[in-house]
């Protein structure tokens, strides 16, 4: 990635992080979002009202990369002690406890939330309205009108919590000017790249076939309670005559996963992210905890998901401090911590296939393009899934390791 450039100067979309940063620098309001061939937002310029003044390149991340932190101070693993936090998140609920922890006073938090299909950012009032906020919607968030919002609250004197992707971060930090913001505490997710939105809406439009409803809204990690329920896609549907029901299919026979995991149909600035490193933008980095049941499996949710915070700020460890009485969880060794966390070290792999498998999601019926770039589970993973697997041999750890020792740890380590 260039120092210098950016879409707007070169037209190189893989220098586009769709972080809209520049659509919201224009004082002119000359900069618009628009879909590309593969459903990524773009911004587009209208020359009519367009003065050349340059604020647009100013705020533009991959043109003006802002300045990173170094390495995380320190990694924690758990997961929130209200289960219905957890419950209602994509891991362990870090996000939710987190806010409560900074904005405890009072605050404004903002995040992505689901609008059927599409996934938008917006602000709300802590506590009311973060809800919402929960669980990972897997497709690139429009940004509306926030980091104006963010800068008019800070203006304002206002505790201000901004959550995103790190190219959402870099947006809103470059857009702020790149200094430190005492009242802003930016929570990143840990990032696989985004999608297509070409993909969901060919299955919506699939499923609905099928189904004879239409599809209304989207869990990607729905929590079910079963117990390998810790990746099931769930679809509401709406029939017709206004009747209402539910889909329902596990992450093994999942094509989204599969196909989106092999990075065949991430954003093109995805594959060249220049902020997968261990330096970090964000105060704090969250994340599944992979590698659970390897390195810390006492942490193991029993499926209900167990979360990392990276904290990569003084101000982000201290936020977590403030948190641990809602959580259960200790600090992990950072090797492993980053080992398992491939995003947090590196942009994705690009896949040879990908213009290919892109073409085939514009043209081919949606059936035919997830029978040819689906990867069926096989024997092996299933027997390990749904037989004998991580959650078995976490249980067997835990047997061995003895309740009472896991007891002791847990009453000395949220604190
Ligand atoms: C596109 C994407 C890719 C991810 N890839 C990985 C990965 O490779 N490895 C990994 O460990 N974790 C990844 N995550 C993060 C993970 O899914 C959880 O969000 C994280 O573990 C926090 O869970 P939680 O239970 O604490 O939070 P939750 O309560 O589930 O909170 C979700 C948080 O994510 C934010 N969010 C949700 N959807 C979006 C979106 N579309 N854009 C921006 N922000 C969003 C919300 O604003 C909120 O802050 C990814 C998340 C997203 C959105």
């Amino acid at each position: 990635m260039k120092e210098e450039g950016g879409y707007l100067a070169t037209g190189d979309k893989a220098q586009c992080f769709g972080c809209e940063a520049c659509v919201q620098a224009c004082s002119r309001g000359a900069i618009g979002m628009l879909a590309d061939e593969e459903g990524f937002r773009y911004p587009v310029v209208d020359r009519a009202k367009c003065v050349g003044c340059g604020q647009c390149r100013r705020a533009c991340p991959a043109s003006r990369p802002p300045k990173r932190n170094p390495p995380p101070l320190a990694a924690f693993g758990g997961y929130a002690l209200d289960g219905t936090i957890r419950g209602e998140s994509t891991s362990g609920g870090f996000f939710s406890v987190l806010a409560d922890a900074w904005c405890s006073g009072g605050g404004l938090v903002f995040g992505a939330v689901a609008d059927g299909l599409a996934v938008r950012h917006c602000g709300a009032e802590h506590p009311g309205g973060i809800g919402r906020f929960r669980k990972s919607k897997y497709l690139q968030s429009e940004m509306g009108g926030c980091y104006r919002e963010v800068r008019a609250a800070l203006a304002g004197g206002k505790r201000v919590l901004f959550s995103g992707t790190p190219c959402q971060i870099a947006g809103l930090k470059t857009f702020l000017g790149g200094t430190g913001k005492p009242d802003l505490l930016a929570v990143e997710v840990v990032c696989e790249g985004v999608p297509s939105p070409l993909y969901i809406h060919g299955f919506a439009e699939w499923l609905g076939h099928r189904l004879g409803g239409t599809v209304r809204s989207i869990d990607y990690r729905f929590k079910d309670g079963r117990r390998w329920d810790f990746q099931v896609m769930k679809a509401t549907l709406e029939k017709p005559d206004g009747t209402v029901f539910g889909w329902k299919q596990d992450r093994w026979f999942n094509p989204f996963w599969s196909i989106w995991l092999q990075h065949l149909i991430s954003r093109p600035s995805c594959y060249q992210c220049p902020f997968a490193t261990p330096e970090r933008l964000a105060d704090i980095t969250l994340g599944d905890l992979w590698g659970v049941h390897l390195y810390c499996p006492e942490l193991y949710g029993r499926n209900g998901g167990a979360s990392i915070a990276f904290c990569n700020t003084g101000k982000g460890l201290e936020v977590l401090k403030a948190a641990g009485h809602a959580l259960h969880g200790h600090f992990l060794p950072m090797e492993p911590a980053l080992r398992y966390q491939g995003p947090m070290r590196r942009a994705i792999a690009g896949n040879p296939r990908r213009e290919e498998c892109m073409a085939d999601l514009r043209t081919l019926p949606f059936g035919p393009f997830v029978r040819k770039w689906a990867e069926k589970p096989g024997p092996r993973l299933l027997f390990s899934k749904y037989v004998w697997g991580n959650r078995q041999k976490v249980w067997c750890w835990n047997r061995l390791r003895g309740k009472k020792k896991i007891a002791e740890e847990r009453s000395g380590e949220a604190g």
